[in-house]
């Protein structure tokens, strides 16, 4: 589904602007994270068969407590009936009770072991090195950042449901995402077509976008067009495409923007902020 947009501004500035609905694909297994398991679960799945009688099928990644990767890795191993082991940044201690994203994970099966940052930094640093345990087929970094989680999200744009936008993917100037790692850009320039400019919008701690801004926002966009954004990174990338608009940076334009999904980081921001983020 790749809807598009219809308000004011937009018209205003002669600017199409088309979501991209990543975020419909699961409630936790959403958007790009979904992209960049893909390859990684195949690979966890068929790799490793050669080991005598069958070991109990297990994956192991990395994240923050409010993690998106965490969340979607739970439920997609859950899925495909894996084991799946999550070290979690930050002391068991603080995330007592469990927080949402980390409730829906150990629903999903998850076995989190909770380590201190400085720890945290260590392992993720140098993650070939963690010896890992012969039923453990399968490590992905975190926010599941390699080559295969690439590869998939290269399918982003692959994805022909485009189709349903009645336009070709050489026919958008310009294709916009959220950067975290910088992973599903990289993917996403893979398939991208020589006529698209692609633009991601850095999302991490100390980027340009002020986040209490970015709340307000999120209220107006759900309103007019009916699309909730998350608030940590697509709500950044659309405001970021506003503003480009607003100075001019886009014009008479045709613009492509992935919906990355994330929708389940909501619950945990309403939870830190003890602000209700959406109405409904
Ligand atoms: C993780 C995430 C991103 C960032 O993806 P990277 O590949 O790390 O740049 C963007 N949007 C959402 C919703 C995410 O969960």
């Amino acid at each position: 589904m790749t809807p598009k947009l219809k308000d004011r501004f937009l018209d205003k500035h002669g600017v199409e602007v088309y979501v991209k609905r990543e975020d419909m694909i699961d409630q936790h297994i959403s958007g790009n994270k979904w992209r960049k398991l893909k390859y990684n679960m195949l690979h966890a799945l068929y790799s490793g068969r050669e080991v005598a009688h069958r070991v109990t099928q297990c994956i192991i990644t990395f994240g923050g407590a409010f993690s998106n990767h965490i969340a979607a890795t739970a439920a997609t191993a859950s899925k495909c009936k894996m084991k799946a082991i999550g070290i979690i940044r930050g002391e068991e201690l603080s995330e007592q009770p469990l927080n949402p994203t980390l409730a829906a994970a150990a629903a999903n099966g998850m076995i989190f072991k909770f380590i201190n940052r400085e720890e945290y930094r260590l392992l993720t640093s140098k993650s070939e090195d963690v010896r890992l345990h012969p039923a453990i087929r399968h490590l992905v970094p975190e926010g599941g950042a390699n080559w295969l989680g690439m590869y998939g999200c290269s399918e982003i744009l692959r994805d022909v449901e485009l189709a349903s936008s009645s336009h070709d993917l050489r026919e958008f100037d310009i294709v916009c995402t959220a950067c975290g790692t910088g992973s599903t850009l990289a993917g996403m320039s893979l398939a991208a077509a020589p006529e698209n400019r692609l633009i991601g919008f850095p999302v991490l701690k100390g980027a340009q976008f002020l986040e209490s801004d970015v709340e307000e926002q999120l209220q107006w966009f759900y309103e007019t067009h009916g699309i909730k954004l998350d608030p940590i990174y697509t709500g950044k990338m659309m405001k970021g495409i506003y503003q480009l608009i607003q100075q001019g940076q886009i014009a008479d334009s045709r613009v492509l923007a992935i919906h990355t999904g994330g929708l389940q980081g909501i619950a945990g921001v309403e939870l830190k902020t003890g602000k209700k983020l959406f109405d409904s």
